[in-house]
């Protein structure tokens, strides 16, 4: 038989009909791609399936046995049910076939085995498979003879039990386990030799098997210890392959030039320094040494900030920024929303002072202007605005996605800080790196709340240089969260309430923050809410802000000022709103209690709020009820968090709840947060879907792995840029990077 490669499409081997099966239900195309298709489990065939562990809507193969099976009228309609009853010894489960009535004598005789394939219902209280897939053990006395006369289920047949492991694959309907499994055993009995990527000193040093034992022994396990090891190969592959593309990123990026934007001792930096009333934390002083030693190198900066809500980001950030501009270039601060970037453009203009007021009378002469840009400004202020970006007379822009447009020109980009990384993809941060002047590429700074554990960086972020902020500046309060759950307890909620009036009464402000913008209850943005599918059957109606502002004004905290902040309101309504919130009490215009969405998830910075009340709380996500909370307490003072929810006691929800209530370390909570995801979560969309790159990999299990395979990768690189010297690891490498597989590399 002609020998077939790794590249080779399946229909050089298997039948058109399974081919196109693997194709559409799997994405399967080539020889490689079913290699890669692992088995989810493997039954051994003289155990039988765990019949109770099944699920209703699960797509399940579960091996068993025949207890009963019969056939009746169906009352209704013309035709024959057969009924089989199946067994793993104690649990059962039934298998209804339609108008087959021949089955029960030829097929399902009471003691027989069989796989069968297919999905769980439960009809009249009783779990049942309707009309399965399956194959049935060849039993010895009486030769297996299909009476469909169909000699391919003969041959399927053997082929699913002669294994002595039987893998079960992820099936679809169409395609059951067996077939693939068939369909690998023909592969593997054709394949020519495969040429191992992996260098053969590695492979030694860690003591992994080659690849083309590896794939067998996946596949076709003599015994449980075999599985392991080539589990272990395969894991390491996928580990070593996503590192090698990471570490040729970087080498590449390396390889450009950047104009250096090194530090001067006079100018606005220092000036700005000489006038900011408190001193930097040691890790700002750090992290700011990091950046500003990157501003100064000839390659263009790549690197992560990391630092948890309230640690001082924006301090470090605008330092860098002015910096560049005492170079003479400019920086541009981009946001992932227009409250976001109004709010930095205060924050940044407040920090200036007069520094910020270039060319105005009074202004001091070295200040630079901050200009602004967004989806929503009139054409006569986005003229101006532009005009002063490619004139270079502003030195700092700040804006929101608008600032991406090609109108935006800029006079001579030198740094780009992008504010909340994971709201934009990397093609986004591209599209600015790639303002700068010709031949070179700007300097990029991202920062981030979301704490993410070092495993995930280095998969997700793999090219970039990562900077911690792991300390907060002085003056912070400690916020007590407590879960209020006024089902069990009704009071709570009333009290809580009152406490929300004491707040307010000694002059400090309230969020209550909602799930739903309210009205008009289909048109919840998706950024805007991270729903729980857990929780999505819960039949109570959320809390809306619409709805909420009302009752509160109304009732609970009737007397107090209550405004509402959501993604739906004009920018302007919106900008009024929270500047409302940020007024002094005694000023009349001002709020004491703001009820929104997640909109004020990032970045809002309103000194004296010290409470925040979070209603049908489990419908957050973990670190996204720490970002909520991390706007409270910046004002010196303690802060209090209430999370009201419904949700059950000892549910998975309310523990997640009750996680958050219990520390306030983010990096904790990110931890607990990812391991109760999916892996595809985590990495971005194009992980979780069926042409994921990384099967048995679990960055967050794996992390010594991912470690390992990463210095393995590096030295390799530095040793080898272009793989010149490792054929098999190149063509490896160069087809996951052309793949839409290594596409989470750029959706971080
Ligand atoms: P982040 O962006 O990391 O969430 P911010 O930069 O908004 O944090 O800082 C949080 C608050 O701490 C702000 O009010 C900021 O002015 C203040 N702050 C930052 N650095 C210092 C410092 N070194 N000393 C005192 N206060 C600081
Ligand atoms: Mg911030």
């Amino acid at each position: 038989m002609a020998r077939v490669s790794l590249a080779a499409p399946v229909s050089a081997v298997a039948g058109g009909k399974t081919a196109k099966a693997l194709r559409d239900g799997l994405g399967i195309e080539t020889v490689d791609d079913l290699l890669r298709h692992y088995p989810r489990r493997y039954i051994d065939p003289g155990e039988l399936t765990d019949l109770d562990s099944l699920q209703v809507g699960e797509h399940v193969t579960v091996l068993a046995e025949v207890v009963s099976a019969s056939n009746r009228r169906m009352q209704q309609r013309k035709g024959t049910v057969t009924e089989v009853v199946v067994s793993d010894g104690r649990g059962r489960i039934s298998l209804v076939f339609f108008n087959q009535p021949w089955r029960v004598e030829r097929e399902f005789r009471v003691g027989r085995r069989g796989l069968f394939a297919g999905t769980v219902s439960a009809y009249g209280g009783t779990r049942q498979l309707a009309h399965p897939r399956h194959v049935m053990i060849p039993d010895a006395g009486l030769h297996l003879v299909d009476e469909s006369g169909d000699a391919d289920r003969d041959r399927e047949a053997e082929a699913a039990f002669s294994d002595l492991l039987i893998p079960i694959y992820p099936a679809t309907a169409g395609l059951p386990s067996w077939r693939i499994q068939q369909t690998v055993r023909l592969v593997l009995d054709s394949l020519a030799d495969v040429e191992d990527p992996l260098p053969p000193a590695l492979r030694m040093e860690k003591g992994l098997l080659g690849l083309d034992d590896a794939l067998r022994g996946i596949h076709r396990p003599p015994d449980r210890d075999a599985i392991e090891a080539a589990r272990r190969r395969l894991r390491f592959e996928e580990a070593f392959d996503l590192q090698v593309v990471l570490a040729q990123r970087r080498h590449e990026r390396l390889a450009q030039a950047a104009t250096p934007r090194p530090r001067s001792a006079e100018g606005l930096l220092a000036e700005f320094d000489s006038r900011t009333p408190y001193a930097l934390t040691s890790a700002q002083e750090r992290v700011g040494a990091e950046i500003s030693s990157d501003l100064s190198g000839t390659h263009p900066m790549q690197r992560l900030l990391q630092g948890d809500v309230g640690s001082g980001k924006t301090l470090v950030a605008l330092r860098a920024m002015l910096q560049v501009v005492d170079a003479g270039a400019q920086a541009a601060l981009l946001a992932p929303t227009e409250v976001l970037a109004q709010q930095h453009l205060r924050t940044i203009r407040g920090l200036l002072g007069p520094l910020a007021e270039s060319g105005l009378l009074g202004s001091s002469d070295m200040g630079t202007r901050v200009a602004y840009v967004s989806g929503s400004q009139s054409a006569r202020q986005r003229r101006e605005e532009l005009a002063a970006i490619a004139s270079g007379e502003a030195g700092i822009v700040v804006g929101t996605h608008a600032l991406l447009e090609d109108t935006v020109a800029f006079a001579d980009l030198g740094l780009v800080v992008v504010d909340e990384q994971h709201r934009f993809g990397v093609e986004q941060r591209a599209a600015l790196a790639g303002r700068g002047p010709a031949d070179t590429r700007p300097h990029v700074l991202v920062m981030t709340a979301t704490p993410i554990p070092r495993t995930v960086a280095m998969t997700v972020f793999g090219d970039l240089d990562v900077s911690v902020i792991d300390e907060y500046p002085p003056g912070r309060g400690r916020i007590a969260t407590h879960v209020v759950a006024p089902r069990e307890h009704p009071a709570h909620l009333v009290r809580a309430w009152d406490r929300v009036r004491e707040e307010v009464d000694a002059g400090r402000r309230v969020f209550v923050v909602c799930p739903r913008i309210g009205d008009d209850s289909a048109a919840v943005s998706s950024d805007e809410i991270e729903a729980d599918p857990e929780s999505s059957a819960d039949e109570s109606p959320l809390s809306s802000v619409v709805d909420v502002t009302r009752s509160l004004a109304d009732r609970w905290l009737s007397g107090l000022r209550v405004g509402m902040l959501h993604g739906r309101m004009p920018a302007e309504d919106k900008d009024e709103a929270m500047r409302r919130f940020t007024l002094s009490s005694d000023d009349p215009a001002a709020l004491d209690v703001l009820v929104s969405t997640t909109v004020i998830e990032v970045g809002v910075d309103v000194p004296e709020a010290s409470m925040m009340v979070i209603l049908d709380a489990e419908r957050f996500g973990i670190s996204q009820l720490h970002q909520l909370r991390g706007r409270i307490a910046r004002g010196g003072g303690d802060g209090l968090c209430l999370l009201v929810t419904a949700a059950e006691p000892g549910s998975p929800a309310r523990e997640r709840l009750a996680a958050v209530a219990a520390t306030t370390d983010g990096f904790a909570l990110a931890r607990v947060d990812l391991e109760a995801r999916r892996e595809g979560d985590i990495l971005g969309t194009a992980q979780s879907g069926k042409r994921s790159s990384l099967r048995l990999l679990e960055v967050i299990r794996d992390e010594a792995l991912v470690e390992e395979a990463r210095q393995a990768a590096q030295a390799i690189v530095a040793d080898d840029p272009t793989l010149t010297r490792h054929a098999a690891l190149r063509e490896r490498v160069r087809m996951l990077a052309a793949d839409d597989r290594s596409e989470f590399l750029e959706k971080g």
